[in-house]
């Protein structure tokens, strides 16, 4: 027999009906929220170049990756499958339902045949049965939650929706089973047959009514209550994921200085110190965020005691913002400049967020307000600042000279015209003897390949640290002579030893007039491998190799150190790796600090030691010093090597 729709059920369409002011209840709440985040501000130029679909404003690639399939949220597995089941059953339930609403409104023929057996009855009990599945799992994870759900706030809200999207559920169960008791097996819905063998002594049309009206009236409400709960994130989320680049790492942007020159106006402040500076994409994030705490999880500060968690940053601006505090700036207080300052911008954070929440956006523009605003810096991160504009590079207490490095070495200069490569040199592997020997063993690699290259006749900074710290004046001024000496001398393709200059030339650069290409040194080995400009001999030593942030997750350049390492030995993984590699606990201007509580760096030391690996490779002169120094607590082995020191000593002549 066809199923009739809306059997039993007399004025069945005024469900139907209410849904008109629940949905005008959901607009009002969106408007809401939209109301709150247009109040931030779009000061910061964000002029980043890439490569993915855009529309308007909507980056395609990570509106579908992000928003619509949600891959970040299946990193943890049996939630992930869990919410997936629950996401995807229910869509498919108001498909169903609204099916249901179109036969009885135009007749739609949706009760046939095989469409009414496999659609209408056997997929939608299968997803009814997945939808319960992963909200009762879900549920059971609120009751007995882990720590990152309980830490900094806990959102209650999400165990009352649970419970009553169960309820929903179950309710529609048993709907269709007393239904089915009654007007006998309905082809396809195993759900509901099963449920009319058990409830064929109760099912009587009156049970049958009240659980309808019951079932419907709660899915109607939970519509008009999604925006003032939690669950708004079912839309939020996708247009936060929109509007996030494709581009990895924080993407600060560059500061439009000019913006602050108008005569007479109110000169705005540097850096973010009340939500009014916010932009307000930032507001978006705080009003997206979950509240998940997988952010906590993952970030070094956090898991080391510092007084910084990336969760405890979002929790605090949704705060302020649902209370309406946009112009109050103990924002900053209320966080906390040793949170701010502990942050390594090493971007897990953002990895591991399922709704493309910009953490370290947020909390570095906080930092150049501190910095800029009120010169607020700890102590040794306030001496490698002053060192960087006094004497144009952050290494303090250094013994040698920006040209030391290469003493008893013939390196050629730049030549306009005539050398096609820049070896760019920076800072870092210049004022420390021991990276010293990764620029020495990236010369010998240059020149045994017989490639075209030169170095600048005085070294200088990129501004990186600079702009990590928060000084993004000093950091556009330096940017600004570096770019203007490129131009003069004809600079189109540099080799960079250091991720951070990586970083910075490619990210930052361009939005100041930059125009020259960039290769990480580990690309560039990689591809001298692959010519044959070099040859190898690999050996049996055993190498765990440590991705820099900045190169890896910052720039996802995480097959082609590998391929060197594979090329010279034999690589084992850290069980943090790749894009979920936890940080050296140097970045964000952190190698000069002095920590609290645990090391970051001794912690990562001790996982690369625990694969019992005979030497620990990385790409970073930072995560190099970091590593060697945080190996000191548990080795006295000399174990960490620069890809480019392992290519060097392996190189046959
Ligand atoms: S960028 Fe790294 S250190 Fe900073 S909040 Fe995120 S995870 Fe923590
Ligand atoms: S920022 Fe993202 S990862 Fe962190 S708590 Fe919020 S939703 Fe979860």
């Amino acid at each position: 027999m066809e199923r009739v729709p809306y059997w039993n059920i007399s004025f069945g369409l005024l469900i139907d009906l209410l849904s008109i002011p629940a949905m005008a209840i959901f607009v009002y709440g969106l408007y809401r929220h939209w109301k709150r985040i247009k109040q931030g501000r779009s000061r910061i130029r964000l002029g980043i170049p890439v490569s993915a679909l855009k529309i308007g404003p909507l980056y395609v690639r990570s509106f579908l990756a992000n928003g619509i399939v949600g891959t970040r949220i299946y990193k943890k597995l049996f939630t992930g499958i869990a919410h997936g089941c629950l996401l995807w059953g229910m869509i498919i339930l108001t498909i169903g339902t609204t099916l249901v609403f179109l036969n009885v409104l135009f007749g739609l023929p949706v009760f046939k045949g095989d469409f009414n057996r496999w659609f209408m009855g056997a997929t939608l009990d299968a997803a009814g049965v997945a939808a319960l599945v992963g909200v009762l799992f879900l549920l059971m994870r609120r009751v007995f939650p882990p720590e990152r759900l309980t830490i900094f706030k806990s959102n209650s809200a999400f165990i009352t929706i649970e419970v009553v999207i169960a309820v929903i559920i179950v309710t529609g169960f048993l709907v269709e089973g007393v239904r089915i008791a009654q007007t006998g097996p309905d082809p396809g819905s195993f759900v509901g047959n099963a449920l009319a063998l058990l409830l064929v002594n109760v099912a009587l049309p009156e049970i049958h009514r009240y659980l309808w009206w019951i079932h419907g009236l709660i899915a109607i409400s939970l519509i008009a209550y999604i925006p003032y709960s939690p669950l708004v994130h079912l839309v939020l989320a996708p247009i936060n994921a929109g509007l996030d680049t494709p581009v990895p790492g924080p993407k600060m942007g560059v500061i439009d200085f000019e913006a602050f020159e108008g005569e007479g106006e109110e000169v705005p402040s540097l850096g973010l110190s009340r939500l009014a500076d916010f932009q307000w994409k930032n507001l978006l994030d705080a009003s997206t965020c979950l509240q998940c705490g997988r952010c906590h999880e993952v970030c070094p500060a956090a898991q080391t005691g510092k007084s910084l968690s990336p969760k405890g940053v979002m929790v605090t601006l949704s705060e302020y913002l649902e209370q309406g505090k946009m112009e109050d700036d103990s924002v900053l207080e209320a966080i906390s400049t040793d949170a701010i300052y502990s942050c390594t911008t090493c971007a897990a954070c953002m990895e591991a967020c399922p709704v493309s929440v910009n953490q370290p956006n947020a909390i570095l523009g906080m930092r150049q307000h501190l910095l800029m605003e009120r010169s607020e810096i700890p102590d040794i991160m306030g001496q490698a600042h002053r060192s960087l504009e006094a004497r144009h590079h952050p290494f303090i207490g250094t013994g040698f000279g920006p040209n030391d490095w290469r003493k008893g070495l013939e390196v050629p200069i730049f030549e306009k015209g005539k050398t096609e490569y820049l070896l760019w040199i920076g800072c870092s592997v210049a004022y420390e003897e021991r990276t010293q020997k990764i620029t020495r063993a990236m010369v010998h690699i240059l020149k045994t390949a017989g490639v075209s290259f030169g170095i600048l006749e005085e070294n200088r900074c990129t501004g990186d640290p600079a702009k990590q710290m928060g000084n993004e004046f000093l950091f556009t001024e330096i940017a600004g002579q570096n770019i203007e000496e490129f131009n003069e001398l004809g600079v189109s393709s540099v080799i960079t030893m250091c991720p951070h200059c990586f970083n910075s030339f490619t990210r930052h650069y361009p939005l100041l007039g930059a125009k020259f290409a960039v290769i990480p040194h580990a690309v560039f080995i990689r591809d001298l491998i692959d010519k044959g400009a070099i040859r190898l001999s690999k050996g049996t030593e055993t190498i765990c190799y440590h991705d820099p942030c900045y190169l890896g997750r910052h720039n996802k350049v995480l097959s082609e150190p590998r391929q060197i390492v594979d090329a010279v030995g034999q690589l084992v993984e850290m069980p943090r790796s790749g894009n979920e590699s936890f940080c050296c606990g140097g970045g964000g201007g952190n190698y000069w600090t002095e920590e609290e509580g645990t090391r970051i760096n001794q912690t990562r030391a001790l996982e690369a030691l625990d694969t019992e690996a005979d030497t620990i490779a990385t790409a970073c002169p930072f995560c190099m010093l970091m590593l060697t120094d945080g190996l000191k607590k548990h080795t006295e082995e000399q174990k960490v090597k620069d890809i480019a020191e392992l290519v060097s000593s392996r190189m046959e002549v």
